[in-house]
């Protein structure tokens, strides 16, 4: 195992330190301020002119694009601006998205946001030069935003092969007919693009049966039908919809890869998606625990700092041993990536993806106990961090699931059949 970062990640990453600290820290609680008061006043989901300005900054430093992988980044890491021209390994990124994690809109304004992150590393890795072209590229040039459509409300979505949602080859279109949901992304004006996974061929093998087709969002049939909620949070500007796709008609070279080839895809995307969502969980958890500590030390009850009340000391000690051993978890994962590739690291992807947001969920709900009333309050982004944890262990599929693999991979290593 070698976790070491190469200089140029150590450098990037001390880069990515210090703008955070001097451009993003000092303007985050008032954008949240504001967003707020866009809710309650205006638009909610017209995202504030301080996200394009802090874009256009961190781009100005070669900060952007950075989760563009080492072997598929090709010259579009020179042509969009990440510093160094080239793409990183996993375990390159993997300190940067922790920072990135520790804040709200940090994903986002240096264009490593989910899902755009793993819209983009489709079209690189599968997409047609026609593909890339029409939609890679604005993706990385932070122009356009970009969903990803596969969970449906009809069926049990943990296994994707339940999917109804129908993509028929007709002549030389595409045409799609179905409901999603949880489209992460469709609230933000500027997404133009969605990633569709649809049913082709029910006669195929369980595997080969969908495909994936770029649907452009204004495309006649088309609708976005609500925007949900998490636990009352919209997550502007991204926010998750709800979409209906009624006789909505595409060229065939819309197809990636092909038909059928919807799910050796999806593992192609989801390996690095889920990776990426866990090294910002462990920055999350670190910024929560932060928060935890300096409000114990600053805040007496009982004559004594609440740091020295009941087991505080104790669980402030666990918290610290969980989220180090969720870091050395997820660099482990990010290492069998980068040396063999997704079916080299599939127990551990699985494996953090348990581990990492029940991890996260546990240290943040530590901090709000220890932040009292406050916590739960929006006056601090805890709550907000604690319901981004929760959901992580549904979204990019169930515990439970990953569980599955990673107990099914661990039988078969003597003899056991799925
Ligand atoms: C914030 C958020 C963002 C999301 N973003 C996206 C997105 O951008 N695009 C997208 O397509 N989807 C997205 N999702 C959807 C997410 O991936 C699904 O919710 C998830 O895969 C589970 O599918 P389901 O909701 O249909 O649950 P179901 O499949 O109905 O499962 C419900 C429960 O059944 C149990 N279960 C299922 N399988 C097993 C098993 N094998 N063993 C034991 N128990 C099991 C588990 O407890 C599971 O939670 C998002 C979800 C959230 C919450």
């Amino acid at each position: 195992m070698d976790f070491s970062a190469s200089p140029r990640a150590a450098d990037l990453t001390a880069r990515v330190a210090a703008f955070i600290a001097e451009e993003v820290d000092p303007v985050e609680e008032g954008y949240h301020r504001d967003l707020a008061e866009q809710r309650r006043s205006g638009d909610p989901w017209q995202p504030l002119p301080v996200l394009e300005e802090l874009k256009a900054k961190a781009r100005a430093r070669g900060l952007w694009n950075l989760f563009l992988p080492a072997e598929h980044a090709g010259e579009y890491a020179a042509r969009f601006g990440t510093d160094g021209g080239q793409g990183l390994t996993n375990v390159d990124y993997a300190p940067i998205a922790e920072l990135t994690g520790r804040s709200a809109i940090a994903p986002l304004v240096l264009n490593c946001n989910a899902p755009d992150t793993g819209n983009m590393e489709v079209l690189l890795r599968y997409g047609s030069e026609q593909q890339r072209t029409e939609w890679l590229e604005p993706l990385l040039d932070g122009k356009i935003r970009s969903a990803f459509t596969m969970t449906e409300p009809g069926v049990a979505s943990s296994d994707a092969t339940n999917m109804e949602a129908t993509a028929i080859v007709d002549g030389d279109e595409m045409v799609i007919n179905g409901r999603k949901w949880w489209s992460t992304g469709v609230g933000h004006p500027d997404c133009r693009i969605f990633v569709f996974m649809g049913l082709t061929d029910p006669d195929a093998d369980r595997h080969h049966r969908h495909s994936m087709v770029l649907v452009p969002r204004d495309t006649p049939g088309v609708k976005i039908e609500r925007m949900l909620n998490t636990m009352g949070l919209y997550d502007e500007p991204l926010g998750h919809g709800e979409v209906s796709f009624t006789d909505v008609r595409v060229p065939l070279t819309n197809v990636i890869s092909g038909p059928g080839m919807a799910f050796e895809i999806a593992q192609g995307r989801l390996g690095p998606g889920r990776i990426h969502h866990c090294m910002r969980l462990v920055g999350l958890a670190e910024k929560a625990l932060e928060l935890a500590c300096t409000r114990a030390l600053s805040r007496a009850a009982f004559g004594k700092p609440i740091a020295n009340l009941g087991g505080n000391r104790e669980r402030i000690a666990d918290a610290r041993i969980a989220i180090d051993s969720a870091r050395l978890l997820v660099l482990n994962a990010a290492w069998k990536l980068d040396v063999g590739g997704p079916l080299n690291a599939l127990s551990e992807v699985s494996q953090i993806k348990v581990a990492v947001p029940n991890m996260a969920q546990q240290v943040i709900d530590l901090a709000i106990q220890l932040h009292g009333g406050g916590g739960l309050s929006d006056d601090f982004p805890l709550a907000g961090a604690w319901t981004q944890a929760r959901a992580l262990r549904l979204a990019d599929g169930p515990d439970e699931v990953h569980r599955g693999v990673i107990a099914r991979l661990e039988l078969g290593k003597h003899g056991a059949r799925r």
